[in-house]
Order: structure tokens, then sequence, then C-alpha cells
């Protein structure tokens, strides 16, 4: 755990969230400014910044990331679906722990702009 981390607080339960799957490794929850009808974050129990810190050691769990987010969204009937990981503040990350977003619910324009 990370002091100061937003997602950390949110996976050690000191912060609420609309939790939607959870195992050792694993956390889903409900974004709170949802970009469209069903938008999901997924992201590692262990605080990692960023893609620059995954490891040999983490590298099968952001693998599992990719599975259970389809496992989520098959679950909750999203026909198709975005992941997205913005990786650094120019890109859009807010918080500096690993997380994908599941994006769908709606058509989806590509390129997103
Ligand atoms: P990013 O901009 O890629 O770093 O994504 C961070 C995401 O976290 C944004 O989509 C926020 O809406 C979301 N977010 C921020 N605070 C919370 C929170 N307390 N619970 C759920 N999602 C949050
Ligand atoms: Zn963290």
């Amino acid at each position: 755990m990370s002091e100061n981390c937003l997602f950390c607080k949110i996976i050690a339960g000191e912060l609420p969230c609309d939790k939607l799957y959870e195992d050792d490794e694993v956390f889903a929850f409900k974004d709170i400014a949802p970009q469209a009808p069903m938008h999901y974050l997924i992201v590692p129990k262990e605080h990692l910044r960023g893609p620059e810190a995954v490891t040999e050691a983490s590298e099968r769990v952001i693998g599992k990331l990719m599975r259970i987010a389809n496992d989520i969204a098959q679950k909750e009937g999203m026909a198709n679906y975005r992941l997205v990981l913005n990786n650094g503040a120019g890109a859009g990350q807010t918080v500096f722990h690993l997380h994908m977003h599941i994006i769908g619910g709606r058509p989806l324009a590509w390129p997103p702009g």
C-alpha cells in the first residue's frame, strides 16, 4: 500500500467504492465520473505507478487484469467495450496507481479524439 494513493485506500476499504470484483491480486470498481453508460476501473492490488513499474514479478497479474476485465464486460452484457490505460499526466492519467478503464454501453468512436 502506498500512502496517499486514492486507489490503495479504496482497495484497503478506507474509502468507499462500488465494487464489482475482488480477489487476492485484482480489484475492480465503478468509475465515480463515468464517461459512458458503463465505465469501470480494474487495478492490481499491488501499488504500481504505471507500465514502467511492471516487472517480471508483476507481469502475470497485469495479464490477469485483461482476463478479468473481459469477464466483467461479458457479465455486464457489454457487446463491445474499450480498455484504456492512460500513462502520464499528458495522456490524462490523474491517479498514479496503474489501472485500466473498461468503457462501454454506447457506440465508441475511433479515434477517440
Ligand atoms: P485516469 O485519469 O486514467 O488516471 O483515471 C482515473 C479515474 O479515476 C478517473 O476516470 C476518475 O473519474 C476515477 N476516480 C477518481 N476518484 C475516484 C473514486 N473515488 N472512485 C472511483 N473512481 C474514481
Ligand atoms: Zn496505490
